[in-house]
Protein backbone atom coordinates (compact mmCIF):
# COMPACT_ATOMS: atom_id res chain seq x y z
CA UNK A 1 0.00 0.00 0.00
CA UNK A 2 2.36 2.95 -1.13
CA UNK A 3 0.71 6.33 -0.28
CA UNK A 4 2.00 7.66 -3.99
CA UNK A 5 -0.94 5.63 -5.57
CA UNK A 6 -2.97 7.36 -4.01
CA UNK A 7 -1.91 11.11 -4.56
CA UNK A 8 -1.04 12.84 -7.28
CA UNK A 9 0.78 16.72 -7.63
CA UNK A 10 -1.77 18.57 -9.54
CA UNK A 11 1.25 19.85 -12.32
CA UNK A 12 1.45 16.05 -12.67
CA UNK A 13 -1.75 15.43 -14.19
CA UNK A 14 -1.07 15.23 -18.05
CA UNK A 15 -2.85 17.54 -19.92
CA UNK A 16 -4.79 15.38 -21.70
CA UNK A 17 -7.33 14.63 -18.61
CA UNK A 18 -10.32 16.45 -18.73
CA UNK A 19 -10.07 19.68 -16.19
CA UNK A 20 -13.08 20.36 -14.41
CA UNK A 21 -13.80 22.74 -11.51
CA UNK A 22 -16.49 23.37 -9.13
CA UNK A 23 -17.08 24.50 -5.36
CA UNK A 24 -17.46 21.17 -3.59
CA UNK A 25 -16.28 17.37 -4.75
CA UNK A 26 -18.15 14.61 -3.30
CA UNK A 27 -16.80 10.75 -3.66
CA UNK A 28 -19.49 8.39 -2.67
CA UNK A 29 -23.20 8.37 -3.12
CA UNK A 30 -23.98 6.59 0.06
CA UNK A 31 -25.97 8.21 2.82
CA UNK A 32 -23.10 10.17 4.66
CA UNK A 33 -22.19 11.66 0.72
CA UNK A 34 -25.77 12.38 -0.90
CA UNK A 35 -26.86 14.11 2.58
CA UNK A 36 -23.43 15.61 2.31
CA UNK A 37 -24.39 16.95 -1.10
CA UNK A 38 -27.57 18.46 -0.16
CA UNK A 39 -26.26 20.71 2.80
CA UNK A 40 -23.60 22.01 0.47
CA UNK A 41 -26.46 22.71 -2.69
CA UNK A 42 -28.45 24.17 0.17
CA UNK A 43 -25.78 26.75 1.07
CA UNK A 44 -25.89 27.98 -2.63
CA UNK A 45 -22.45 25.54 -3.55
CA UNK A 46 -21.48 24.28 -6.70
CA UNK A 47 -21.29 20.70 -5.94
CA UNK A 48 -20.34 17.64 -8.12
CA UNK A 49 -20.93 14.41 -6.54
CA UNK A 50 -19.00 11.57 -8.36
CA UNK A 51 -19.96 7.55 -7.88
CA UNK A 52 -17.90 4.83 -9.04
CA UNK A 53 -21.26 2.52 -9.50
CA UNK A 54 -23.44 2.96 -12.03
CA UNK A 55 -26.79 3.83 -9.46
CA UNK A 56 -26.49 5.49 -6.17
CA UNK A 57 -26.90 4.01 -2.44
CA UNK A 58 -23.85 2.21 -1.88
CA UNK A 59 -24.13 -0.08 1.23
CA UNK A 60 -26.68 2.41 2.43
CA UNK A 61 -29.39 1.03 0.35
CA UNK A 62 -28.38 -2.28 1.45
CA UNK A 63 -29.17 -1.43 4.85
CA UNK A 64 -32.00 -1.85 7.25
CA UNK A 65 -32.65 1.51 7.18
CA UNK A 66 -32.42 1.73 10.71
CA UNK A 67 -31.77 5.33 12.51
CA UNK A 68 -30.69 6.27 15.62
CA UNK A 69 -32.20 9.43 16.93
CA UNK A 70 -33.62 10.47 19.97
CA UNK A 71 -33.49 13.07 22.77
CA UNK A 72 -37.76 13.77 22.38
CA UNK A 73 -37.85 13.47 17.79
CA UNK A 74 -41.24 13.94 16.37
CA UNK A 75 -41.39 10.32 16.31
CA UNK A 76 -40.54 9.51 20.15
CA UNK A 77 -43.19 12.15 21.29
CA UNK A 78 -46.16 10.43 18.40
CA UNK A 79 -45.42 7.66 19.97
CA UNK A 80 -45.55 8.43 23.89
CA UNK A 81 -41.76 8.44 24.64
CA UNK A 82 -40.08 10.90 26.72
CA UNK A 83 -36.75 11.38 26.01
CA UNK A 84 -34.27 14.02 27.01
CA UNK A 85 -30.65 14.71 24.86
CA UNK A 86 -29.24 14.66 28.95
CA UNK A 87 -30.45 11.02 28.51
CA UNK A 88 -29.59 9.96 24.69
CA UNK A 89 -25.74 11.57 26.01
CA UNK A 90 -25.50 9.50 29.04
CA UNK A 91 -26.78 6.00 27.09
CA UNK A 92 -24.35 6.84 24.14
CA UNK A 93 -21.46 7.46 26.25
CA UNK A 94 -21.97 4.86 28.31
CA UNK A 95 -22.35 1.90 25.66
CA UNK A 96 -19.53 3.65 23.45
CA UNK A 97 -16.14 1.41 23.58
CA UNK A 98 -13.13 3.55 24.11
CA UNK A 99 -11.62 5.58 22.49
CA UNK A 100 -15.32 7.33 21.37
CA UNK A 101 -15.53 10.25 19.81
CA UNK A 102 -16.87 12.12 22.47
CA UNK A 103 -17.32 15.50 20.73
CA UNK A 104 -19.00 13.86 18.38
CA UNK A 105 -21.51 12.04 20.69
CA UNK A 106 -22.15 15.17 22.86
CA UNK A 107 -23.13 17.04 19.68
CA UNK A 108 -25.27 14.38 18.06
CA UNK A 109 -27.45 13.89 21.43
CA UNK A 110 -27.74 17.51 21.31
CA UNK A 111 -28.93 17.79 17.83
CA UNK A 112 -30.19 14.50 16.97
CA UNK A 113 -34.24 15.56 17.69
CA UNK A 114 -33.56 18.65 14.86
CA UNK A 115 -31.22 15.93 12.67
CA UNK A 116 -34.70 13.93 12.56
CA UNK A 117 -36.70 17.12 11.32
CA UNK A 118 -34.25 17.91 8.71
CA UNK A 119 -34.26 13.97 7.54
CA UNK A 120 -38.30 14.49 6.84
CA UNK A 121 -37.74 17.61 5.42
CA UNK A 122 -35.54 15.65 2.71
CA UNK A 123 -38.36 13.05 2.01
CA UNK A 124 -37.91 10.29 4.74
CA UNK A 125 -41.12 8.95 6.04
CA UNK A 126 -41.54 6.99 9.71
CA UNK A 127 -44.48 5.91 10.37
CA UNK A 128 -46.00 6.81 14.16
CA UNK A 129 -46.41 3.07 15.66
CA UNK A 130 -43.61 1.44 18.16
CA UNK A 131 -42.77 -1.81 18.34
CA UNK A 132 -42.41 -3.09 21.71
CA UNK A 133 -39.10 -4.12 23.43
CA UNK A 134 -40.24 -7.62 23.67
CA UNK A 135 -40.81 -7.61 19.98
CA UNK A 136 -37.39 -7.08 19.05
CA UNK A 137 -35.24 -5.06 17.50
CA UNK A 138 -36.52 -5.11 13.93
CA UNK A 139 -39.85 -4.59 12.72
CA UNK A 140 -41.56 -7.10 10.32
CA UNK A 141 -44.32 -4.36 9.82
CA UNK A 142 -44.02 -0.80 9.43
CA UNK A 143 -43.46 -0.03 12.76
CA UNK A 144 -41.19 3.45 12.52
CA UNK A 145 -39.70 3.55 15.99
CA UNK A 146 -37.94 0.14 18.27
CA UNK A 147 -35.01 -0.47 21.00
CA UNK A 148 -32.20 -1.24 18.17
CA UNK A 149 -29.56 -0.99 21.22
CA UNK A 150 -29.21 -1.87 25.29
CA UNK A 151 -31.16 0.72 26.40
CA UNK A 152 -33.69 -1.72 27.74
CA UNK A 153 -31.07 -3.98 29.43
CA UNK A 154 -28.94 -4.42 32.45
CA UNK A 155 -26.41 -2.22 33.22
CA UNK A 156 -27.50 0.22 31.21
CA UNK A 157 -31.39 0.48 32.27
CA UNK A 158 -29.94 1.69 35.44
CA UNK A 159 -27.99 4.17 33.87
CA UNK A 160 -30.09 6.45 31.91
CA UNK A 161 -34.17 5.39 31.38
CA UNK A 162 -35.29 3.29 28.72
CA UNK A 163 -36.33 5.14 25.75
CA UNK A 164 -36.66 3.44 22.13
CA UNK A 165 -34.26 5.31 19.32
CA UNK A 166 -34.56 3.10 16.24
CA UNK A 167 -36.39 5.16 13.84
CA UNK A 168 -36.86 2.87 11.08
CA UNK A 169 -37.29 4.37 7.76
CA UNK A 170 -41.28 3.61 6.06
CA UNK A 171 -41.29 1.11 3.56
CA UNK A 172 -43.15 -1.15 1.29
CA UNK A 173 -39.72 -3.33 1.14
CA UNK A 174 -36.59 -2.80 2.40
CA UNK A 175 -35.92 0.17 4.42
CA UNK A 176 -32.89 0.80 3.27
CA UNK A 177 -33.30 1.24 -0.31
CA UNK A 178 -36.38 3.30 0.45
CA UNK A 179 -34.03 6.09 2.15
CA UNK A 180 -31.65 6.38 -0.63
CA UNK A 181 -34.75 5.93 -3.21
CA UNK A 182 -36.34 9.08 -1.45
CA UNK A 183 -32.93 11.22 -0.33
CA UNK A 184 -32.11 10.18 -4.25
CA UNK A 185 -35.61 11.60 -5.25
CA UNK A 186 -34.19 15.24 -3.14
CA UNK A 187 -30.90 15.32 -4.84
CA UNK A 188 -32.69 14.85 -8.65
CA UNK A 189 -34.77 18.01 -7.74
CA UNK A 190 -31.33 20.03 -6.36
CA UNK A 191 -29.23 21.74 -8.07
CA UNK A 192 -26.32 18.96 -7.12
CA UNK A 193 -24.16 17.59 -10.69
CA UNK A 194 -23.94 13.68 -10.56
CA UNK A 195 -21.38 11.43 -12.45
CA UNK A 196 -21.83 7.85 -11.72
CA UNK A 197 -19.62 5.13 -13.44
CA UNK A 198 -16.75 7.26 -11.86
CA UNK A 199 -14.04 6.05 -9.31
CA UNK A 200 -11.69 8.31 -7.89
CA UNK A 201 -8.33 6.82 -7.61
CA UNK A 202 -6.20 9.72 -6.52
CA UNK A 203 -6.53 13.12 -4.44
CA UNK A 204 -5.12 15.76 -6.27
CA UNK A 205 -2.70 18.61 -4.44
CA UNK A 206 -1.59 21.81 -4.98
CA UNK A 207 0.46 24.13 -3.14
CA UNK A 208 0.11 21.88 -0.27
CA UNK A 209 -3.64 21.66 -0.32
CA UNK A 210 -6.31 19.32 -1.81
CA UNK A 211 -7.31 20.95 -4.77
CA UNK A 212 -9.29 17.82 -6.51
CA UNK A 213 -9.53 14.38 -7.36
CA UNK A 214 -8.35 12.01 -10.33
CA UNK A 215 -10.69 9.63 -11.16
CA UNK A 216 -11.47 6.73 -13.89
CA UNK A 217 -14.16 7.08 -16.31
CA UNK A 218 -14.07 3.96 -18.30
CA UNK A 219 -11.00 3.76 -20.13
CA UNK A 220 -10.65 7.91 -19.41
CA UNK A 221 -9.21 9.54 -16.99
CA UNK A 222 -10.69 12.72 -15.38
CA UNK A 223 -9.16 15.32 -12.94
CA UNK A 224 -11.98 17.44 -10.76
CA UNK A 225 -11.16 20.07 -9.63
CA UNK A 226 -12.59 21.58 -6.38
CA UNK A 227 -12.63 25.58 -4.84
CA UNK A 228 -13.68 24.89 -1.17
CA UNK A 229 -12.96 20.87 -0.97
CA UNK A 230 -13.24 17.18 -1.36
CA UNK A 231 -15.26 15.64 0.68
CA UNK A 232 -14.51 11.70 1.11
CA UNK A 233 -17.57 9.52 1.22
CA UNK A 234 -16.29 5.73 0.55
CA UNK A 235 -17.53 3.67 3.43
CA UNK A 236 -15.63 1.21 5.64
CA UNK A 237 -12.55 -1.27 4.87
CA UNK A 238 -14.29 -4.73 5.41
CA UNK A 239 -13.67 -5.67 2.30
CA UNK A 240 -10.12 -4.70 1.99
CA UNK A 241 -8.73 -8.14 3.11
CA UNK A 242 -4.97 -6.22 3.19
CA UNK A 243 -6.08 -4.09 5.57
CA UNK A 244 -7.88 -6.05 8.24
CA UNK A 245 -4.75 -8.22 8.02
CA UNK A 246 -2.92 -5.02 9.04
CA UNK A 247 -5.09 -3.47 11.48
CA UNK A 248 -7.72 -6.10 12.94
CA UNK A 249 -7.07 -9.89 11.46
CA UNK A 250 -9.48 -10.92 14.34
CA UNK A 251 -11.98 -9.87 11.64
CA UNK A 252 -11.02 -11.91 8.67
CA UNK A 253 -12.89 -15.06 10.05
CA UNK A 254 -16.44 -12.68 9.58
CA UNK A 255 -18.46 -11.75 7.62
CA UNK A 256 -18.22 -9.14 5.90
CA UNK A 257 -21.58 -6.79 5.15
CA UNK A 258 -21.88 -4.18 2.96
CA UNK A 259 -20.86 -3.45 -0.54
CA UNK A 260 -17.52 -4.66 -1.74
CA UNK A 261 -16.92 -0.74 -2.86
CA UNK A 262 -16.43 -0.89 0.97
CA UNK A 263 -12.20 -1.60 0.24
CA UNK A 264 -10.58 1.57 2.58
CA UNK A 265 -9.95 3.65 -0.93
CA UNK A 266 -10.94 6.96 1.08
CA UNK A 267 -8.96 6.11 4.04
CA UNK A 268 -6.04 5.62 2.11
CA UNK A 269 -6.43 8.94 -0.01
CA UNK A 270 -6.56 10.43 3.07
CA UNK A 271 -3.69 8.92 4.50
CA UNK A 272 -1.89 9.52 1.55
CA UNK A 273 -2.11 13.38 2.64
CA UNK A 274 -1.16 12.98 6.25
CA UNK A 275 -4.54 12.46 7.32
CA UNK A 276 -4.63 10.21 10.60
CA UNK A 277 -6.25 7.05 10.80
CA UNK A 278 -7.99 5.75 14.06
CA UNK A 279 -9.64 3.00 16.04
CA UNK A 280 -8.63 1.16 12.73
CA UNK A 281 -8.62 -1.85 15.11
CA UNK A 282 -12.69 -1.65 15.90
CA UNK A 283 -15.68 -3.13 14.21
CA UNK A 284 -19.40 -3.30 14.88
CA UNK A 285 -19.75 -6.97 14.66
CA UNK A 286 -23.34 -8.70 15.39
CA UNK A 287 -23.77 -11.93 17.14
CA UNK A 288 -27.29 -12.35 16.40
CA UNK A 289 -28.45 -14.84 18.46
CA UNK A 290 -31.92 -13.20 19.66
CA UNK A 291 -34.26 -13.35 16.85
CA UNK A 292 -36.81 -14.37 17.58
CA UNK A 293 -37.01 -12.64 20.40
CA UNK A 294 -38.28 -15.79 22.68
CA UNK A 295 -34.74 -17.07 22.17
CA UNK A 296 -33.39 -14.48 24.69
CA UNK A 297 -34.91 -16.79 27.42
CA UNK A 298 -32.32 -19.15 26.66
CA UNK A 299 -28.72 -18.77 28.08
CA UNK A 300 -25.18 -18.40 27.04
CA UNK A 301 -22.77 -20.58 27.92
CA UNK A 302 -18.74 -20.61 27.79
CA UNK A 303 -16.89 -23.87 26.82
CA UNK A 304 -17.01 -24.64 30.06
CA UNK A 305 -20.48 -24.68 30.11
CA UNK A 306 -20.78 -21.55 32.60
CA UNK A 307 -23.27 -18.84 31.92
CA UNK A 308 -21.21 -15.55 31.18
CA UNK A 309 -23.47 -12.87 30.02
CA UNK A 310 -26.91 -11.00 30.20
CA UNK A 311 -28.51 -12.31 27.00
CA UNK A 312 -30.76 -9.52 26.92
CA UNK A 313 -28.48 -7.39 25.74
CA UNK A 314 -28.14 -6.31 22.39
CA UNK A 315 -26.46 -8.26 19.35
CA UNK A 316 -23.28 -6.00 19.16
CA UNK A 317 -22.80 -6.28 22.34
CA UNK A 318 -22.81 -9.97 22.08
CA UNK A 319 -20.49 -9.89 19.15
CA UNK A 320 -17.86 -7.48 20.56
CA UNK A 321 -17.62 -10.12 24.29
CA UNK A 322 -17.35 -13.35 21.88
CA UNK A 323 -14.42 -11.97 19.88
CA UNK A 324 -12.44 -11.28 22.80
CA UNK A 325 -13.16 -14.20 24.50
CA UNK A 326 -12.66 -16.61 20.89
CA UNK A 327 -13.86 -19.87 22.27
CA UNK A 328 -17.02 -22.23 21.79
CA UNK A 329 -19.91 -20.48 22.88
CA UNK A 330 -23.35 -22.19 22.68
CA UNK A 331 -26.85 -21.48 23.34
CA UNK A 332 -28.77 -23.89 25.42
CA UNK A 333 -32.88 -24.14 25.09
CA UNK A 334 -35.19 -26.08 26.70
CA UNK A 335 -38.01 -27.41 24.82
CA UNK A 336 -40.48 -24.61 26.77
CA UNK A 337 -39.11 -22.59 23.61
CA UNK A 338 -40.05 -23.75 20.41
CA UNK A 339 -38.33 -21.31 18.38
CA UNK A 340 -34.78 -21.95 16.37
CA UNK A 341 -32.55 -18.72 15.82
CA UNK A 342 -33.31 -17.42 12.26
CA UNK A 343 -29.83 -17.01 12.27
CA UNK A 344 -28.16 -20.40 10.81
CA UNK A 345 -26.46 -21.23 13.58
CA UNK A 346 -26.18 -25.60 13.55
CA UNK A 347 -27.56 -27.06 16.13
CA UNK A 348 -25.09 -29.32 17.45
CA UNK A 349 -26.38 -31.84 20.65
CA UNK A 350 -29.66 -32.41 21.34
CA UNK A 351 -30.13 -34.98 24.73
CA UNK A 352 -33.11 -35.43 27.50
CA UNK A 353 -30.58 -35.88 30.08
CA UNK A 354 -28.22 -32.66 31.09
CA UNK A 355 -25.21 -35.44 32.09
CA UNK A 356 -25.21 -36.90 28.41
CA UNK A 357 -25.24 -33.05 27.28
CA UNK A 358 -22.70 -31.73 29.33
CA UNK A 359 -20.15 -35.26 27.70
CA UNK A 360 -21.45 -34.62 24.31
CA UNK A 361 -20.38 -30.73 24.50
CA UNK A 362 -17.23 -31.61 27.01
CA UNK A 363 -17.85 -29.86 29.34
CA UNK A 364 -16.36 -30.87 32.48
CA UNK A 365 -18.82 -33.02 34.43
CA UNK A 366 -21.27 -31.33 36.35
CA UNK A 367 -20.23 -27.83 35.24
CA UNK A 368 -23.74 -27.17 33.07
CA UNK A 369 -26.15 -28.81 36.03
CA UNK A 370 -24.78 -26.48 38.45
CA UNK A 371 -25.28 -24.02 36.17
CA UNK A 372 -28.77 -24.98 35.60
CA UNK A 373 -29.56 -25.25 39.11
CA UNK A 374 -28.38 -21.96 40.31
CA UNK A 375 -30.44 -20.51 37.13
CA UNK A 376 -33.40 -21.88 37.59
CA UNK A 377 -33.88 -21.98 41.12
CA UNK A 378 -33.94 -18.00 41.32
CA UNK A 379 -35.90 -18.13 37.64
CA UNK A 380 -38.72 -19.87 39.59
CA UNK A 381 -39.13 -16.67 41.09
CA UNK A 382 -38.68 -14.48 38.27
CA UNK A 383 -35.38 -13.52 39.23
CA UNK A 384 -31.31 -13.43 37.73
CA UNK A 385 -29.56 -12.11 40.64
CA UNK A 386 -26.13 -13.21 38.47
CA UNK A 387 -26.54 -11.10 35.15
CA UNK A 388 -29.65 -9.68 35.83
CA UNK A 389 -32.00 -10.42 32.80
CA UNK A 390 -34.75 -8.54 32.23
CA UNK A 391 -37.44 -10.67 34.28
CA UNK A 392 -39.47 -11.37 31.85
CA UNK A 393 -37.15 -13.43 29.89
CA UNK A 394 -36.74 -15.20 32.98
CA UNK A 395 -38.28 -18.74 32.75
CA UNK A 396 -37.29 -21.95 34.55
CA UNK A 397 -34.99 -24.49 31.22
CA UNK A 398 -36.20 -27.19 32.73
CA UNK A 399 -38.24 -29.29 30.19
CA UNK A 400 -36.13 -32.07 28.21
CA UNK A 401 -35.31 -32.58 25.73
CA UNK A 402 -32.55 -29.36 26.22
CA UNK A 403 -30.60 -28.29 22.53
CA UNK A 404 -27.49 -26.73 22.46
CA UNK A 405 -26.31 -24.27 19.57
CA UNK A 406 -23.05 -23.91 18.74
CA UNK A 407 -22.57 -19.95 18.76
CA UNK A 408 -19.11 -19.77 17.46
CA UNK A 409 -17.98 -17.15 14.94
CA UNK A 410 -15.74 -20.01 13.49
CA UNK A 411 -18.86 -21.96 12.69
CA UNK A 412 -21.03 -19.42 11.38
CA UNK A 413 -19.03 -16.03 10.65
CA UNK A 414 -20.57 -13.49 12.52
CA UNK A 415 -21.18 -10.35 10.41
CA UNK A 416 -19.67 -7.01 10.74
CA UNK A 417 -18.46 -3.67 9.45
CA UNK A 418 -15.48 -1.81 10.14
CA UNK A 419 -15.97 1.64 12.37
CA UNK A 420 -12.14 2.94 12.08
CA UNK A 421 -11.45 5.87 9.52
CA UNK A 422 -10.00 9.24 9.36
CA UNK A 423 -10.00 11.40 12.10
CA UNK A 424 -12.15 14.69 11.94
CA UNK A 425 -13.92 17.48 13.49
CA UNK A 426 -17.18 17.50 13.75
CA UNK A 427 -17.71 19.77 10.43
CA UNK A 428 -15.76 16.29 9.05
CA UNK A 429 -12.39 18.16 7.90
CA UNK A 430 -9.76 15.24 8.11
CA UNK A 431 -6.72 15.68 10.76
CA UNK A 432 -3.40 15.28 10.82
CA UNK A 433 -1.25 13.20 13.19
CA UNK A 434 -0.61 16.87 14.66
CA UNK A 435 -4.29 17.67 15.54
CA UNK A 436 -4.64 19.92 12.71
CA UNK A 437 -6.91 20.36 9.49
CA UNK A 438 -5.95 19.17 6.02
CA UNK A 439 -6.56 21.97 3.52
CA UNK A 440 -9.38 21.29 1.50
CA UNK A 441 -10.25 17.33 2.46
CA UNK A 442 -13.07 16.15 4.47
CA UNK A 443 -14.20 12.79 5.08
CA UNK A 444 -17.97 11.32 6.31
CA UNK A 445 -19.31 8.50 7.08
CA UNK A 446 -17.76 4.88 7.36
CA UNK A 447 -14.65 6.32 6.05
CA UNK A 448 -14.36 8.33 8.97
CA UNK A 449 -14.27 7.53 13.12
CA UNK A 450 -17.66 8.28 14.33
CA UNK A 451 -20.19 7.78 16.11
CA UNK A 452 -20.25 4.11 15.60
CA UNK A 453 -17.73 1.76 18.25
CA UNK A 454 -17.67 -1.52 19.03
CA UNK A 455 -20.41 -0.56 21.62
CA UNK A 456 -22.56 -0.51 18.34
CA UNK A 457 -26.87 0.06 18.81
CA UNK A 458 -28.16 -0.54 15.09
CA UNK A 459 -29.05 2.86 13.33
CA UNK A 460 -25.63 4.84 14.57
CA UNK A 461 -24.19 4.22 11.35
CA UNK A 462 -26.75 5.74 9.83
CA UNK A 463 -27.12 8.59 12.37
CA UNK A 464 -23.40 9.52 11.77
CA UNK A 465 -23.39 9.48 8.39
CA UNK A 466 -26.34 11.54 7.61
CA UNK A 467 -25.95 14.23 10.75
CA UNK A 468 -22.08 14.64 9.90
CA UNK A 469 -22.14 14.48 6.57
CA UNK A 470 -24.75 17.29 6.26
CA UNK A 471 -21.92 19.29 8.33
CA UNK A 472 -19.17 18.39 6.43
CA UNK A 473 -21.54 19.63 3.51
CA UNK A 474 -22.43 23.06 4.83
CA UNK A 475 -18.70 23.39 6.05
CA UNK A 476 -17.01 22.71 2.80
CA UNK A 477 -19.61 24.80 1.22
CA UNK A 478 -18.93 27.99 3.09
CA UNK A 479 -15.19 27.48 3.30
CA UNK A 480 -13.10 28.91 0.65
CA UNK A 481 -9.71 27.46 -0.25
CA UNK A 482 -7.29 30.34 0.71
C1 LIG B 1 -27.34 -5.61 5.47
C2 LIG B 1 -26.93 -4.33 6.18
C3 LIG B 1 -27.81 -3.79 7.12
C4 LIG B 1 -27.43 -2.60 7.76
N1 LIG B 1 -28.35 -1.99 8.56
C5 LIG B 1 -28.05 -0.80 9.12
C6 LIG B 1 -29.05 -0.06 9.81
O1 LIG B 1 -30.21 -0.43 9.86
N2 LIG B 1 -28.67 1.11 10.40
C7 LIG B 1 -27.39 1.60 10.34
O2 LIG B 1 -27.10 2.65 10.90
N3 LIG B 1 -26.44 0.93 9.64
C8 LIG B 1 -26.74 -0.22 9.01
N4 LIG B 1 -25.81 -0.86 8.26
C9 LIG B 1 -24.49 -0.21 8.08
C10 LIG B 1 -24.69 1.00 7.18
O3 LIG B 1 -25.55 0.67 6.10
C11 LIG B 1 -23.39 1.55 6.60
O4 LIG B 1 -22.37 1.55 7.58
C12 LIG B 1 -23.64 2.98 6.12
O5 LIG B 1 -24.76 2.98 5.25
C13 LIG B 1 -22.42 3.53 5.43
O6 LIG B 1 -22.78 4.73 4.78
P1 LIG B 1 -21.69 5.50 3.90
O7 LIG B 1 -22.41 6.60 3.23
O8 LIG B 1 -20.52 5.80 4.75
O9 LIG B 1 -21.20 4.40 2.84
P2 LIG B 1 -21.97 3.72 1.63
O10 LIG B 1 -23.45 3.78 1.79
O11 LIG B 1 -21.38 2.39 1.44
O12 LIG B 1 -21.60 4.65 0.41
C14 LIG B 1 -20.30 4.72 -0.10
C15 LIG B 1 -20.39 4.99 -1.59
O13 LIG B 1 -19.10 5.35 -2.08
C16 LIG B 1 -18.87 4.74 -3.34
N5 LIG B 1 -17.42 4.65 -3.51
C17 LIG B 1 -16.54 3.92 -2.77
N6 LIG B 1 -15.30 4.12 -3.19
C18 LIG B 1 -15.38 4.99 -4.23
C19 LIG B 1 -14.41 5.59 -5.08
N7 LIG B 1 -13.09 5.35 -4.93
N8 LIG B 1 -14.83 6.42 -6.07
C20 LIG B 1 -16.16 6.69 -6.22
N9 LIG B 1 -17.12 6.15 -5.44
C21 LIG B 1 -16.74 5.32 -4.43
C22 LIG B 1 -19.58 3.41 -3.22
O14 LIG B 1 -19.84 2.80 -4.46
C23 LIG B 1 -20.83 3.79 -2.41
O15 LIG B 1 -21.90 4.15 -3.25
C24 LIG B 1 -26.17 -2.01 7.54
C25 LIG B 1 -25.30 -2.56 6.59
C26 LIG B 1 -25.70 -3.69 5.89
C27 LIG B 1 -24.82 -4.20 4.81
Amino acid sequence: MDSQSYVIESSSIKSSSEKRTYDVVIVGAGAAGICAALSAAAKGAEVLLLEQDSALGGSSSLSAGQIYMGGGTGLQESCGQDDTPEDMRDYLLRSAVSPACVDKILLYAEESKEHFDWLVEQGLEFDPSFLGVEKGNRPKGVEGLSYTGSEHAFPHREFSPPVPRGHNVKAPGRSGEQMMRLLGLTLAKSDVLVESCTSAEKLIVANGKVAGVLCRQGEESSAFYCRNGVILATGGFQHNRQMLEKYCPEYLRCFPLGGEHENGSGLLMAQAVGGLLMNMDQASVLLPFGEPRELVKGILLDKKGRRYINEELYQAEHGRIAIEKDEPIYLLLDSSVTADPEFPFPKVFESESLIELEKLAEFDAGILRHTIRVYNQYAETGRDPVFRKGEQWVVPLNEPPFRLYDLSCNSTPYPFFTVGGVATSVDGQVLGEDGSCIAGLYAVGRCSVGLPTPGYSSGMSIADATYFGRRAGSKAATSKLP
